[in-house]
């Protein structure tokens, strides 16, 4: 029979030979799969990526329209290829499921996601969904959200749509300086002053992020891109974003 003192030797040396063979990876992250709305047609997805430092924890959502794609892209690009080494990332990519198959802004056509937080465990499908992504973020204590979204026509042209802004719904101190800080890094690799990012306070009651902040005291950024850019494009400027707010955290693994 093995001793336990032999059998944590073999741990240990089967850990350092991890971490020598694979020094990108080992003892960095774990990802596992859970369902909100389980059994429901709206049953959907969140990646939980873990690390060995539990905090900053920070929540990513995408989907909560179906047909503002390059979010959603973006979120199922994130979830498998980001490599942290701190920190807690949960990723929703399809919010709305059914809106996101069938490619619409809202399903059913009648209940905008959106506008419903904190939703209600006993209301339609759309509250309880709205009130189970808000359970999540009380549950993981997560100390930023970031929620994707897309708009049909750029802000500057008509500022009833929001392309190429970051929204935030107070003008706090500390939101308007961490959206101020985002949209000019954006912008640096922006050369067309039309595409370029801009700050908007602008509180959308019932939205993922203003609940987060106003309910839970959450820090949160309505990230939005302009439909009428190329979608890979789009996709790519969608992982950007989160990628600085990761560096920012001190979360990304170093390239090695
Ligand atoms: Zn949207």
């Amino acid at each position: 029979m093995i001793s336990i003192k032999k059998y944590f030797r073999i741990i240990f040396v089967a850990l350092l030979l991890l971490l020598f063979c694979f020094p990108q990876t080992a003892l960095l992250q774990t990802t596992s799969v859970e369902y909100i709305c389980g059994g429901t047609d709206y049953e959907t997805p969140v990646y939980v990526i873990k690390t060995d430092y539990k905090k900053p924890a920070i929540m990513i959502v995408a989907g909560i329209h179906g047909n503002e794609k390059a979010g959603i892209k973006a979120a199922e690009y994130l979830k498998d290829n980001l490599h942290i080494e701190r920190g807690t990332l949960i990723i929703i990519p399809k919010a709305n499921i059914l809106a996101c198959e069938e490619n619409v802004r809202c399903f059913p056509p009648e209940i905008n996601l959106n506008r419903i937080y904190p939703g209600n465990p006993q209301g339609n499908s759309v509250e309880k969904l709205a009130y189970e992504i808000f359970s999540l973020m009380k549950r993981y204590d997560i100390g930023l959200l970031v929620d994707l979204h897309e708009s049909i026509e750029f802000y500057r042209k008509n500022p009833k749509n929001y392309g190429q802004t970051i929204v935030i719904d107070s003008g706090d101190d500390y939101l308007f300086e961490l959206s101020s800080f985002l949209a000019e890094d954006m912008n640096k690799g922006i050369i067309e002053d039309g595409n370029k990012y801009q700050v908007l306070v602008d509180p959308i009651k019932g939205s993922t992020a203003y609940c987060a902040y106003y309910q839970l005291d959450i820090p949160a950024l309505t990230f939005e891109t302009c439909r009428k850019l190329p979608l890979s494009f789009r996709i790519g400027e969608q992982i950007k974003f989160v990628k600085i707010i990761l560096t920012k955290w001190n979360m990304l693994a170093v390239q090695r």
